[in-house]
């Protein structure tokens, strides 16, 4: 598109805004002029009445009002409930209202994070069989060629598009949290120049963590006679050998 079109779009706009505007009334006005201050995160209902001073029905009506004009417009913001949060029709409401990628329409996509925690993971498993070829440099160099940042990882799922918007750093941070939470990923501050960045890598455990928690101690009906001197020992529990085998 020409700069010109562009700019007589933009004016048009402006125009279409401006006889908008020139329709709104006293007590309308007003009701904008709250809209506005609130920006991009929004008012409630509620708190436009008590700055207002106008009562329920009077505020609905202005409401529904500028809303058909298109000046303000309702989002269901996620940080209140699921309520809704008016603001200014062209704003794009803040992340903290909307939740960002992992919301739509104030419903959680279970379904895509879900995908986005195993793409994160894998990606994670393929570094650490990646450094795992440098065995020979020692278990330090192994273990540090094993870590991504959030950044990298950011960028690694962008470009495979798995998903068609543009996912920051702090998206995919929250979703490795998840991972760090669940005991499958660990977390290592480190710097880059001035910035502190996180990276991550695979926890091994030797044991899966269901092999862990079936452990026989923990639901041993003799485990107060178990010592390492008298009948019941440790190294010769039979729950501990059928729980070997
Ligand atoms: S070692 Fe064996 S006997 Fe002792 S507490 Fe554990 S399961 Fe029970």
């Amino acid at each position: 598109m020409c700069v010109k079109v562009f700019v007589l779009i933009a004016h048009g706009r402006q125009l279409v805004k401006y006889i908008k505007l020139k329709e709104v009334d006293k007590e309308e006005n007003v009701v904008m002029r709250i809209i506005e201050e609130a920006g991009n995160k929004g008012i409630l209902n509620k708190d436009i009445r008590d700055q207002s001073g106008l009562n329920l029905t009077t505020i609905n009506k202005i409401l529904k009002a500028l809303e058909g004009k298109n000046l303000i417009k309702s989002v269901l913001s996620i940080s209140v409930a699921k309520i809704k949060v008016y603001m200014l029709f062209d704003l794009q409401p803040d992340r903290s209202v909307t939740g960002g990628s992992w919301y739509t329409d104030g419903e959680f996509e279970s379904e895509l994070v879900d995908i986005m925690n195993q793409q994160c993971y894998r990606m994670l498993q393929q570094k650490a069989e990646a450094a795992k070829l440098k065995a020979m440099d020692g278990p330090l160099i192994v273990r540090n060629a094993s870590f991504l940042s959030s950044k990298e990882i950011c960028q690694m799922i962008s470009d495979m598009n798995i998903v068609k918007f543009n996912l920051t750093v702090e998206e995919i941070e929250a979703i490795l949290e998840t991972l760090v939470y669940d005991g499958k990923i660990e977390m290592r501050m480190v710097s880059d120049g001035d910035e502190r960045i996180k990276t991550y890598r695979i926890v091994e455990t030797l044991l899966s963590s269901a092999a862990i928690v079936r452990i026989p101690c923990g639901v041993c009906p003799v485990i107060e006679k178990c010592g390492t001197t008298g009948e019941v020992q440790p190294k010769n529990c039979a729950y501990y050998d059928q729980w070997l085998d």
